[in-house]
């Protein structure tokens, strides 16, 4: 291809949203043969919405109340619902210190003179023996397809909210299209893996759960040493490294700064057909459609 028509492709892209940093890029995602993708707001809209509060040992509002107050400074998505919810409730958000994101696993920091964790029930398994009933508890929220966070205050069980996220409604069309095409699509989840089962089986995609960012860096690298070359798709919250990783890091939406600034495009419609769009835009320009 000429410069000139790579130009073009670049510009058309990006006219429909598909920004692509430079003509190789725009050259490699024609040559795409795997496609990791999140799942928290990438296959599903990232627009959970909080269920269920469970508290344990004080009222349900502080328990909403130590969540949002450690949520406020975080963009992830189970955040944004925290604080929907609190809002909803009129739960007071007191303000948070040395509040931190623990990539893959939550947020912690201190609130009102206590020590506050928040995030996966594994994270909080770590810190702390939750109990088997919890756990059956948690499991049976899970089998509905929910994600549950674990608060945990100075080192003791506070409670948990579970969050549904719906797929996004052209989620599984794209995904069915680019197996057509003889592109392997896979999810890569931090959530757990009953959860990450249930909307993995709507989609028809396999997929891996309990994931850290480094391991979703290592699936990304045991793709490609089976010899695939590989799109990461996610939206940048904690998944910096495979999107580094990957031969071509898409953020997906709204994704964070983070996502944008490691990525090698993005889609800015935050549709999941915008992946194969430009996976064709590529072959069109390359001139390399078969
Ligand atoms: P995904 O891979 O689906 O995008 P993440 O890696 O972002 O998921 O997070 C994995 C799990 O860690 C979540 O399912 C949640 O239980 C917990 N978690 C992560 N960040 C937060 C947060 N800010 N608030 C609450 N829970 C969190
Ligand atoms: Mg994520």
């Amino acid at each position: 291809s000429t410069p000139a028509a790579i130009a073009a492709g670049l510009s058309a892209g990006a006219r429909r949203g598909l920004l692509m940093k430079g003509g190789v890029v725009l050259e490699t995602l024609g040559k795409i043969t795997a496609i990791a993708f999140d799942k928290t707001g990438t296959l599903t809209a990232g627009r959970p919405v909080v269920t269920d509060v469970v508290a344990v040992g004080r009222p349900a509002r502080d328990v909403l109340s130590l969540a949002a107050a450690l949520e406020k400074g975080s963009s992830h998505p189970l955040a944004l619902a925290i604080l929907e919810k609190a809002k909803a409730d009129k739960a007071p958000v007191p303000p948070a210190f040395d509040a931190n994101a623990v990539p893959g696993e939550g947020v912690e920091g201190k609130v009102g003179g206590e020590t506050v964790f928040l995030g996966s029930p594994k994270a909080a398994a770590r810190r702390l023996d939750i109990g088997a009933d919890r756990l059956a508890e948690i499991g049976a929220l899970n089998a509905e397809g929910k994600t549950v966070s674990v608060l945990l205050a100075n080192g003791a069980l506070a409670g948990f909210l579970a969050m549904r996220d719906e797929p996004r409604p052209d989620a599984v069309d794209a995904l069915a299209g680019l197996k057509a095409s003889g592109i392997r699509p896979v999810m890569l989840t931090g959530d757990n893996r009953t959860t990450a089962e249930a909307v993995a089986k709507g989609l028809s995609i396999e997929a891996r759960a309990e994931l850290l960012p480094q391991d979703k860096q290592r699936i990304v690298r045991e793709l490609q040493a089976e010899g695939l070359k590989v799109a990461k798709v996610g939206d940048g919250i904690n998944d910096a490294p495979a999107l580094a990783a990957a031969d071509v890091g898409i953020a997906m939406g709204g994704g964070t700064d983070v996502a944008l600034e490691t990525a090698d495009a993005a889609a800015l419609h935050g549709r999941v057909r915008d992946v194969p769009d430009m996976i064709a835009l590529s072959k069109a320009v390359m001139g390399n459609i078969r």
